[in-house]
């Protein structure tokens, strides 16, 4: 399907890698020029090849934290007027409530909820002026179904999630879009680090926890991340402008409830 965006300019966090990565890469294989994003220059330089060698779109590559101020500057500044927004950064670490203190709570909602508020202020006013504007929260299934040991990622997903819920349904007139993509178990560095901790946690191998958790899912798999970059490529296209103020969930059926 031609996702009608040719042309068109967006910006990915964190995208030098993983969920973001495949996103960026859909989008600029409909013609979208992106701009990626993430801390680790070599990475970053290292995809930026990739996508333009694979699509020969205009790749704009900022190394930067996005979680900090002068972060969001920094790729504001490269590209002050997107037309798609893709809201990512890294996830929380895992741990027990009672560990965490006022300041491991900042940072979660930094990294998880203040950062993607951040852009959406700065670009969503120029989205409803020139009548077109997607953005796309990648945020996680921990919204829909809490994850105990990932108490930060369920606190400030869930607080961006509700902020969005509260502006999806004001922009929507004006043909800018705000969603949220919730992935469950992907085939990225993430997965792999979650891995690792379970087999720490529970004194087994990292291959057991991965068998233990791909049998787990009703798919008896892991996500590709191509499969996360497709749906985001739809959601950005101009045939979902009557789709807002939703979360959908990638999960491999995992989710237990009807809706
Ligand atoms: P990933 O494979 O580890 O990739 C993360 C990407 O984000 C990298 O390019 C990384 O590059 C960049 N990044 C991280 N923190 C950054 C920051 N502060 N500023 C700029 N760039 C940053 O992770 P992923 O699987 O794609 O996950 C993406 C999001 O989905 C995360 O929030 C994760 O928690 C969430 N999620 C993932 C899964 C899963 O199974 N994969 C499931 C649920 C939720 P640098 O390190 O070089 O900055």
């Amino acid at each position: 399907m031609d996702l009608g965006i040719k042309g068109r300019t967006a910006i990915i966090c964190a995208s030098s890698q993983g969920l973001g990565k495949a996103c960026a890469m859909t989008l600029a294989q409909d013609g979208v020029n992106v701009v990626i994003n993430g801390r680790n220059q070599d990475t970053l330089d290292a995809t930026a090849n990739e996508i333009r060698d694979a699509t020969g779109v205009e790749v704009t590559a900022v190394a930067c934290d996005v979680t900090t101020e002068e972060g969001r500057a920094k790729l504001l500044a490269a590209c002050p007027d997107p037309d798609i927004l893709i809201n990512n950064a890294g996830g929380p670490p895992t741990g027990d409530f009672r560990d965490w203190d006022r300041d491991t709570w900042i940072k979660a909602l930094d990294s998880n909820m203040l950062t993607q508020i951040e852009l959406i202020k700065a670009v969503v006013d120029g989205m409803i002026e020139r009548k077109f504007g997607r953005i796309i929260n990648i945020t996680s299934g921990a919204v829909k179904a809490p994850i105990p040991v990932l108490g930060l990622s369920n606190g400030a997903r869930s607080g961006l999630t509700g902020f969005c819920a509260g502006i999806a349904r004001a922009t929507v007139k004006h043909n800018v879009t705000i969603n949220g993509l919730l992935p469950g178990p992907f085939e990225t560095n993430r997965i792999a680090e979650v891995i690792a901790g379970e087999a720490r946690a529970k004194g087994i191998s990292e291959e057991q926890s991965r068998i233990g958790r791909m049998a787990a899912n009703p798919s008896g798999r892991f996500g590709y991340p191509e499969e996360f970059g497709t749906a985001c490529g739809w959601l950005c296209s101009t045939h979902s402008g009557f789709v807002t103020g939703q979360n959908i969930l990638l999960d491999g059926g995992n989710y237990p409830g009807t809706m």
